[in-house]
């Protein structure tokens, strides 16, 4: 961490950033990556416990952070996140939509009414609410950045739902993308396999983990920090003729050519 600390840049000087469920895994080092490059960073989760850490830890590397609970699919939450943004800092520059959910490995056929609601309310509609919400604050140049998966490409049978609704975040940053320019840019990052909580059941058993491994090209894993530095180069000036695209970081596991 040190290293990649005396390594990267300041691109987000004077610049606004939220990142949602941003307590932990990717989102926190998202948020901890751009706070590095000179963000004001508005992080979030559901746990009120787990955003209060998130904030100390990310001030003790001297990052402007301020931390609200937000459940994305709460609509009130949603609210407050913009608002205490806005009376904060003023404006908003960066967005990073990062929450989701995987709560049912059944196959898409069996899976329950009420999990098909949850996966279409927190994977897809909360990002759009959000958005609404956001928009009159975005300045001109601001950079939306949704999070994915590889699994979006080819949906693998224990997450297939998920997956299709990771699929839906490709066409929603094309048609956000168009909606929302010239003013703002809209990007998606599609992350390989990270051993974070999320992913645990890929992680925590070495057997499945060296499988996973093996998926790639460069037989390792993606770290957090990996998916961070690819979002903030999205969320950067550095992709300003960058829109409506998905990169991929996933070590080379199959996607699309
Ligand atoms: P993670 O380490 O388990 O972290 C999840 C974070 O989300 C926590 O901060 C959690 O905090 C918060 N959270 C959970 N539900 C929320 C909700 N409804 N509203 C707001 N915050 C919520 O997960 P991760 O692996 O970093 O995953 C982040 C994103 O990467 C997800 O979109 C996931 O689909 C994607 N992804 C991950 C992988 C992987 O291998 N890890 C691969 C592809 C894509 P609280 O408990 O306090 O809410």
């Amino acid at each position: 961490m040190a290293k990649m600390e005396t390594k990267i840049g300041r691109r987000f000087e004077g610049k606004v950033a939220i990142v949602t469920a941003s307590t932990q895994g990717i989102g926190f080092s998202i948020a901890e990556r751009l706070g590095l490059e000179g963000a004001s960073v508005v992080i979030s989760s559901r746990k009120k416990k787990n955003v209060d850490e998130a904030v100390e830890k990310l001030k003790s590397k001297e990052i402007e952070a301020l931390g609200v609970v937000c459940h994305v699919s709460n609509a009130q939450q949603r609210k407050d996140l913009i608002q205490k943004t806005v009376e904060k800092y003023g404006k908003l520059d960066v967005l990073v939509s990062n929450a989701a959910v995987n709560p049912s490995v059944d196959p898409i056929l069996q899976t329950q009414e009420s999990i098909l609601d949850k996966l279409w309310e927190i994977n897809v509609k909360a990002t759009i609410l959000l958005l609404q919400e956001a928009a009159p604050h975005l300045q001109k140049g601001s950079s939306i950045v949704l999070i994915s998966s590889i699994a979006g490409f080819q949906p693998q049978p224990a997450m297939a739902m998920y997956g299709v609704t990771k699929t839906a975040l490709f066409g929603l940053t094309k048609a956000l993308a168009a909606e929302m320019s010239p003013d703002t840019r809209v990007n998606c990052v599609a992350p390989g396999f990270v051993p974070t909580h999320f992913a645990e059941f890929i992680t925590k058993d070495e057997a499945v983990r060296k499988e996973a491994e093996g998926k790639t090209l460069l037989n390792r894993l993606g770290t957090t920090e990996d998916m961070a530095a690819a979002t903030a180069f999205l969320a950067s000036d550095d992709a300003s003729y960058i829109t409506g695209e998905t990169i991929v970081v996933a070590g080379g596991i199959p996607s699309r050519l």
